[in-house]
């Protein structure tokens, strides 16, 4: 662990103000990380999008054109920034601020920020949020890679496989702020939570079914990203009884899935971690996931939920029914000892740690 007072800068991402959901689960990475960082006695500002929430010593707020999010364009998609795109003026702030802090933590799955780590002076990591989805993204971040080994951290092992070289990345995990989760040690009710953007990489449709199969209420938390999609899904299954619960901050979110019997993940994507797996467990909600990226890492199969072979739809309907074998003290314990934020803190102040050492001694 660091010895010293580390001076560290966060670059948040720029589809999405603080606190606006656009940004997914990284706007709960960057909030619990800095958290982390902050209790372990580290200097954290942040640069984000105008009217993100404050987190940390201090917010730098960006005005600008907000990024598209590259989660649904295709593979082959070139970087698109448009002239008043807040992206290349967030990193402006860093190059103002970067002789004033010991390292850059990025934590935007863009292309810019990976080209401008070799013209920084100050060292950039950078933790990638997602799976291999672009070309051109594949292409930046093998770059740095290569060029500056060390600096690369993914939040799973599955999702590091996604990439040609897993071996480039430092496994993170991920973490939250634990205290802000009420346990609630025995199911309120017996309906099932799915909690995710409303978005077809999530694969609520699959919950739906599922919902339809066991007579089961199905709660759904989320940012309505693809409203579409919402519909499409509804009509694909007229017998689920699909309840749409809105989009609600932390506090309000954790209180709400607290009764559930369980969280359902089925992710038609390599999901990169599943900020959701360890919310809901931290509840002591058990978790029932596909065996499809980060979830079937976080759940231990029988212990805190069910991981069951991908697009399985008998499968959920059987671990629906064991669902009352799973010990909810399980849940909560597992992500106490491996996704608190001092857990997540712990790790990526070993990692960053090391960086600035190197950095140090490469340019003394
Ligand atoms: N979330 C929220 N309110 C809601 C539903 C979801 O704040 O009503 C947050 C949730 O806490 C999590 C994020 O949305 O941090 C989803 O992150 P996840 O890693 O599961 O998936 P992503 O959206 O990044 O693909």
């Amino acid at each position: 662990m660091a010895a010293t007072r580390m001076r560290i800068l966060l670059a948040s991402t720029p589809v999405g103000p603080l606190g606006s959901g656009i940004g997914g689960g990284v706007e709960l990475t960057l909030h619990d990380l800095v958290y982390g960082l902050g209790e372990r006695g580290h200097h954290v500002e942040v640069v984000a999008p105008a009217g993100s929430l404050h987190v940390g010593e201090r917010v730098h707020q960006v005005d600008g054109r907000l990024q598209a999010s590259s989660q649904h364009a295709p593979r082959h998609a070139p970087a698109e920034t448009h002239g008043d795109s807040v992206l290349p003026r967030m990193w402006n702030r860093v190059a103002e601020l970067q002789d004033d802090v010991d390292i850059v933590v990025n934590l935007a799955y863009d292309w810019l920020p990976l080209y401008l780590t070799r013209y920084l002076r100050v060292p950039v990591v950078h933790l990638i949020s997602m799976g291999s989805v672009s070309d051109s993204m594949d292409r930046a971040i093998t770059d740095v890679g290569e060029r500056f080994p060390g600096r690369l951290a993914a939040h799973t092992h599955a999702q590091a496989a996604t990439y040609a070289a897993p071996e480039m990345f430092r496994i993170v995990g991920n973490g939250i702020v634990v205290e802000r989760y009420d346990f609630v040690p025995t199911a309120g009710d017996d309906a099932l939570g799915f909690v995710g953007r409303i978005s077809p990489e999530k694969g609520l449709e699959d919950v739906a079914a599922l919902g339809a199969r066991t007579g089961r209420v199905v709660k759904v938390w989320g940012m309505m990203q693809d409203e579409a999609y919402w519909h499409s899904v509804r009509r694909g299954a007229p017998d689920a009884q699909l309840e749409y619960q809105g989009f609600l901050p932390t506090d309000d979110l954790q209180a709400a899935i607290g009764p559930c019997s369980a969280v359902v993940m089925t992710p038609k994507w390599v999901e990169a971690f599943g900020n959701v797996a360890i919310e809901a467990m931290a509840t002591g909600v058990p978790v029932i996931t596909y065996d499809r990226g980060g979830p079937a890492e976080i759940v231990v199969d029988g212990v805190t939920g069910f991981v069951v072979a991908p697009d399985d739809i008998d499968a959920l309907v059987d671990a629906v029914r064991r669902i009352d074998t799973i010990d909810r003290r399980r849940c909560r314990e597992r992500v106490e000892r491996e996704f608190s934020s001092a857990a997540m803190a712990d790790r990526v102040i070993a990692w960053i740690d090391e960086v600035v050492g190197a950095h140090t001694g490469a340019t003394r």
